[in-house]
């Protein structure tokens, strides 16, 4: 199979990460989540970091010229070049444009399938608020649909999971505004490139699986 490079839209718990996981396993390339690259600039305490965690903490977005600056590094290493994910980045018209020049530039590659997961707010809303983080392999839980091993506890049965502070209720519902706010843009963005897929991520993972490789085979 060709080499894939592979965009997901969709609203935060939509499933991007977790489909995004799944892909990696089977298809080897490299997921790059913008928001997980944050949080880790965050626990460092990076300049970045600090900067960054006053817009994650209120749910708006983090600035285009921050996220770009970030992103044209990252497309530059040489893991790369075997293939990627992009999961939570554009999230604008501004950071898609400027996603097209890196690509043609560093890379000299474009995108193969941008991929829509869409899910009605309201099921978002339970998923967001139970989702629950393993800090030990950043593994996502979930207290009902998907609940650890050992209650509350990460893969070791020691080591609390930890509920992300942008995922309490007042915080998802500014974040589903900010989704919604530039998702039809986005989608307006790729629809005329003939590459973009809508999926039903209402499913549960396995089925949404089965359609994303129908769409990739
Ligand atoms: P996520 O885990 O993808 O939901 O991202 C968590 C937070 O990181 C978001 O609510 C934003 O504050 C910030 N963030 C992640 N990706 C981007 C992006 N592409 N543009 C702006 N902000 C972002």
């Amino acid at each position: 199979m060709s080499k894939i490079q592979i965009l997901f839209l969709g609203a935060p718990g939509s499933g991007k990460g977790t489909q995004s996981e799944k892909i990696t396993e089977e298809f080897h390339v490299v997921q790059i989540s913008t928001g997980d690259m944050l949080r880790e600039a965050v626990k460092n305490g990076t300049e970045l970091g600090i900067i960054a965690k006053a817009f994650m903490d209120e749910g708006s977005l983090v600035t285009d010229d921050i996220i770009i600056k970030m992103m044209k590094e990252r497309l530059q290493a040489i893991d790369c070049q075997k293939g990627f994910i992009l999961d939570g980045f554009p999230r604008t018209v501004t950071q898609a444009t400027a996603l097209d020049t890196m690509l043609q530039t560093s890379l000299e590659c474009c995108l193969t399938h941008v991929i829509s997961l869409e899910v009605p707010d309201e099921p978002i809303i339970e998923r967001l608020s139970g989702r629950r983080i393993s800090p030990l392999t950043g593994k996502a839980y979930h207290v009902k649909f998907n609940p650890p091993a050992v209650n509350g506890m990460s893969e070791d049965g020691k080591t609390p999971l930890i509920h992300r502070d942008d995922d309490k209720s007042e915080t998802i519902i500014k974040r589903l505004e900010v989704f919604h706010s530039q998702a039809d843009m986005l989608k307006n963005y790729y629809k005329p490139s003939g590459k973009l897929h809508i999926v039903d991520g209402s499913k549960d993972p396995a089925a949404v699986y089965e359609d994303i490789r129908k769409i990739l085979s």
